[in-house]
């Protein structure tokens, strides 16, 4: 059995993913229970396991991350709005240990959050 988180082994290609988008630094692929019409998930390819491990070095990829984000939404048709998460740690809901980023849309989405 692997020790490598599951978003690592979409990243190394060992298990199937619906890629929206993918560069040399981040893949963005759809969420596998999505919880609005479009949720993808933008994952830098470097493995972080939170933003609360996010280095000072890291401020370029996560700057890229976010321009990922914006644009995808665009090309999504995210164009009215749309909403980004990051949970990081067990109480802020991060149940895969790799920094993710998700962006939804797709419907009018509510606040707050559960
Ligand atoms: P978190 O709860 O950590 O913020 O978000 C993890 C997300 O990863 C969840 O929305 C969950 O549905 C998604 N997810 C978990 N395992 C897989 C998987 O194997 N493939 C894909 N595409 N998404 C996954």
């Amino acid at each position: 059995m692997s020790d490598k988180s599951i978003f690592k082994r979409i990243i190394d290609k060992e298990i199937p993913a619906d890629i929206v988008y993918e560069d040399d630094q981040c893949l963005a692929f759809n969420d596998i229970s999505p919880q609005a019409p479009t949720h993808v998930l933008v994952i830098p390819k470097k493995e972080i396991v939170s933003l609360a491990h996010v280095q000072d070095e890291d401020g370029p990829l996560i700057a890229h991350l976010f321009l990922v984000v914006k644009k995808l939404a665009f090309e999504l048709g995210l164009g009215s709005g749309f909403r980004t998460i990051i949970n990081s740690g067990a109480d802020g809901g991060q149940t895969v240990d790799h920094l993710h980023i998700h962006l939804m849309g797709g419907r009018s989405l509510t606040w707050p959050p559960g």
